[in-house]
């Protein structure tokens, strides 16, 4: 889950990476109060859980507090659409941070490197821009250090690193604290990702983390209690934040064919069916065990919340819960919804046939087999 710069700054700092001064305004007094603090000289930064927040217009350079302090009357319930996210996200809060007279920017991340089952450093002179970009046109300009997760790293693998980085040697003593400080960060605070973009040189060769972003991995978040409000804000989807305030596992694939079922696998398992039969998956979603009524109503509501739902798979295999009592949740819940995409039930396991039996002549179609079903429900919508 990722965190806001602020909440970021905040971790780096806990591990001594230097951060600009700051704090965050939800409104223009504010702003302008906080500014004033810093001589009116500050940066005021969206804090949108988004990349690209300068390109989009989230961030700008004041000299006074008052442009400072209308800037952030102008951003607070904007919405700020960037290339990485074209639906956009609202500005709710923004950081009012000391502005630092940036010299030189530079680019630092710690990550998973999943292929090599290793934990990376990833380090670059060329900060500031997308790293992406930099990965694509010149490769090279990128240093991998890989972190062995019981050693840890050595002191002269980091300045190796930050020597093979071409980072100007005035600035290598303060690059190898902060690449110690993210790793700290990254080992002790759950993270699964951390990146300064841009790390910012000062002319008079002062080292500070001027952008960051920290990523908590979310199996650990049941430690962390102080991100629970963060939750919402860091939903990549609308419905992605209704879902995890429901406490239903939903993940929202940008298709057209909505897909529920009992347990992960058999959702993962009618992804890939959807997919053979030519449908675009819409969601993931785990109704969780059995299946009353009351919670496939819940679960129906969550997909159909979702406009480019065309048609709707719902798989469901009955172990312990018989399919007859399946069946009859699902009838009951499809009583009270007013549901006109069509429906395609697989129901397999106890009592199978009796589910089946039950669902003759409703809105429901049942299918014996997974593969059938997907077949239908991508037929029926596409038609
Ligand atoms: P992002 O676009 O979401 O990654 O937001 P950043 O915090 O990285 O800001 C975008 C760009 O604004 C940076 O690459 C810097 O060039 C510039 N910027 C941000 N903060 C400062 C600052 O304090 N001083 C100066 N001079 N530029 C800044
Ligand atoms: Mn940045």
């Amino acid at each position: 889950m990722k965190l806001h710069e602020y909440q970021s700054k905040d971790l780096l700092a806990k591990y001594g990476v230097v951060v600009p001064g700051g704090k965050v305004a939800t409104n223009a007094a504010e702003a302008k109060a906080i500014a004033d603090e810093f001589g009116g000289k500050v940066v005021v930064k969206a804090q949108v859980l988004m990349g690209g927040r300068g390109k989009a217009g989230g961030v700008k350079l004041f000299e006074d507090s008052d442009s400072a302090a209308q800037f952030t009357q102008e951003l607070i319930g904007k919405r700020l659409i960037s290339i990485q996210n074209p639906d956009g996200m609202v500005v709710e809060k923004v950081l009012v941070a000391e502005l630092v007279d940036i010299a030189e920017e530079y680019y630092l991340s710690v990550l998973l490197d999943r292929a090599e089952q290793k934990i990376v450093v990833m380090i670059s002179k060329e900060g500031g821009m997308e790293i992406e970009q930099v990965a694509e046109e010149n490769p090279d300009a990128i240093v991998k250090l890989y972190v062995d997760a019981a050693w840890g790293l050595d002191d002269y693998e980091v300045r190796d690193a930050v020597q093979r980085a071409n980072i100007p040697a005035p600035a290598q003593r303060q690059m190898v604290a902060m690449i110690k400080g993210l790793v700290q960060v990254y080992l002790k605070e759950d993270a699964d990702m951390v990146e300064i973009n841009p790390v910012a040189l000062t002319p008079e060769g002062k080292l500070l983390a001027a952008d960051a972003k920290v990523s908590i991995d979310e199996n650990a978040l049941f430690r962390h209690p102080e991100y629970n409000e963060t939750k919402d804000d860091a939903a990549d989807h609308p419905i992605d934040g209704e879902a995890s305030k429901l406490g239903i596992a939903y993940v929202n694939l940008g298709g057209d064919i909505g897909i529920m079922g009992n347990g992960a696998g058999l959702v993962m398992c009618s992804l890939d069916e959807v997919n053979r039969a030519g449908g675009n998956p819409a969601n993931f979603l785990d109704v969780g065990g059995g299946a009353n009524a009351e919670r496939v109503k819940t679960c129906v509501n969550l997909v159909l919340m979702d406009k480019n739902v065309k048609g709707l798979l719902i798989n469901i295999f009955g172990g312990i819960t018989r399919c007859d009592e399946v069946a009859k949740g699902l009838l009951a819940a499809f009583a009270e919804l007013d549901v006109t995409i069509p429906v395609v039930a697989r129901i397999e396991g106890t009592a199978a046939a009796e589910g089946l039996k039950l669902l003759e002549g409703s809105q429901i179609i049942g299918a014996k087999s997974m593969q059938e079903a997907a077949q239908k429900v991508v037929e029926l919508a596409y038609a």
